[in-house]
């Protein structure tokens, strides 16, 4: 939508300080890439579209339910009825809100070959995502672009935040050099989510963000802690490790594993194929956390098979997964993601 833009609307940002009428130059011709545009992904949107951002490319692969409405601003009753991509409603809502961005969207799951097509001349990266492994992608290719990018999460009523400056500071396999075992750690879909949570985190998110497009060079290296039910922030000072795989080594193995598509539709079986991100699966244990969420739960020598919205997941104990009920390895990846965790 082309709308003439009052030079009055950005006033009041530009007057704070740290940003002045050249941080809101440089805003303006500032690229953004978010990936996802669900909980912590919708605040970024609105976000950056509200203060100005040249463009802002949306990139998720998902679409509204119902379940979403709690915490995912930019959709409404009529988005989950319809079950629209989530891109789609989410350009409607931003549209509404009009300003001077522009806004682009693709409704994909992100692989490597996506990000080097969407990351090209793009000042900062937001993680908007749900799961480890797109993570460890973005800290990848972010690295070794030298690209900033903002890492958050929240599940329950806390959540994480990390700005990352390749080079400079810690990136996330300085926080964590390794990822948990895969079907470990909780989900928003196991272990739940409030609003308040996803708002502070995703504000937080926004801000370092903002400060790493007008100012890198003051931004700190910190990770922070949040728990929105304890109403209680710890910053934690995080050095870059001088052993780091990714920022020191440079190797960059989620790069290089993600060159093959990690879905794969079976001709034919409306069934679709799920690579795991790499580990052994601890079939117990996933079968103990999914037992009250899912229906017809089976647990056998070599699998675990249950049924969960429209799809039966049948899980093997190398991560990979059949998907039957969808031929769309999207809505594929969007379910093993959500229920048995990346
Ligand atoms: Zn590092």
């Amino acid at each position: 939508m082309v709308v003439a833009v009052s030079t009055e609307r950005y006033t009041r940002q530009q007057r704070f300080a740290g940003l002045g009428s050249s941080g809101q130059a440089r805003l303006t011709e500032a690229r953004v890439l978010l990936v996802g545009c669900g909980a912590l992904g919708g605040h970024l949107a609105q976000s950056f579209v509200r203060c100005g951002v040249g463009s802002l490319v949306i990139v998720d692969r998902d679409v509204v339910e119902e379940t979403n409405l709690p915490r995912q601003v930019l959709f409404d009753e009529r988005h989950a009825v319809l079950r629209m991509p989530k891109v789609d409603a989410a350009a409607e809502t931003l549209a509404r809100i009009g300003g001077g961005t522009r806004v682009e969207t693709r409704a994909a799951h992100l692989d490597a070959e996506l990000l080097d097509e969407l990351g090209n001349g793009v000042d900062v990266v937001l993680d908007g995502t749900d799961n480890l492994e797109t993570r460890y992608l973005l800290n990848d290719w972010c690295v070794s672009r030298a690209v900033p990018w903002v890492y958050g999460g929240v599940v329950g009523a806390s959540g994480l935040v990390l700005p990352v400056r390749p080079g400079v500071g810690a990136c996330l396999a300085c926080a964590f050099p390794t990822p948990p075992p895969a079907g470990t750690l909780p989900t928003c879909e196991t272990a739940g989510v409030i609003q308040p949570a996803v708002a502070l985190v995703a504000a937080l998110q926004a801000a370092a963000a903002l400060h790493l497009l007008v100012d890198p060079a003051s931004v700190p290296s910190r990770l922070l802690d949040i728990d929105a039910w304890s109403l209680r922030v710890r910053e934690l000072a995080l050095p870059r490790d001088p052993q780091c795989r990714t920022c020191v080594q440079q190797e960059y193995s989620y790069l290089a594993q993600e060159r093959g598509p990690r879905a794969v539709s079976l001709c034919g079986r409306n069934t679709v194929q799920v690579r795991g991100a790499g580990g052994r699966m601890d079939l117990e244990s996933t079968a103990r956390r999914l037992q009250a969420d899912v229906r017809q739960l089976v647990r056998a020598a070599a699998l675990l098979r249950f049924d969960v919205d429209e799809v039966r997941v049948t899980l093997f104990v190398d991560g990979r997964a059949l998907i039957e009920g969808t031929s769309d390895p999207a809505r594929a990846l969007a379910v093993y993601d959500r229920w048995i965790g990346a």
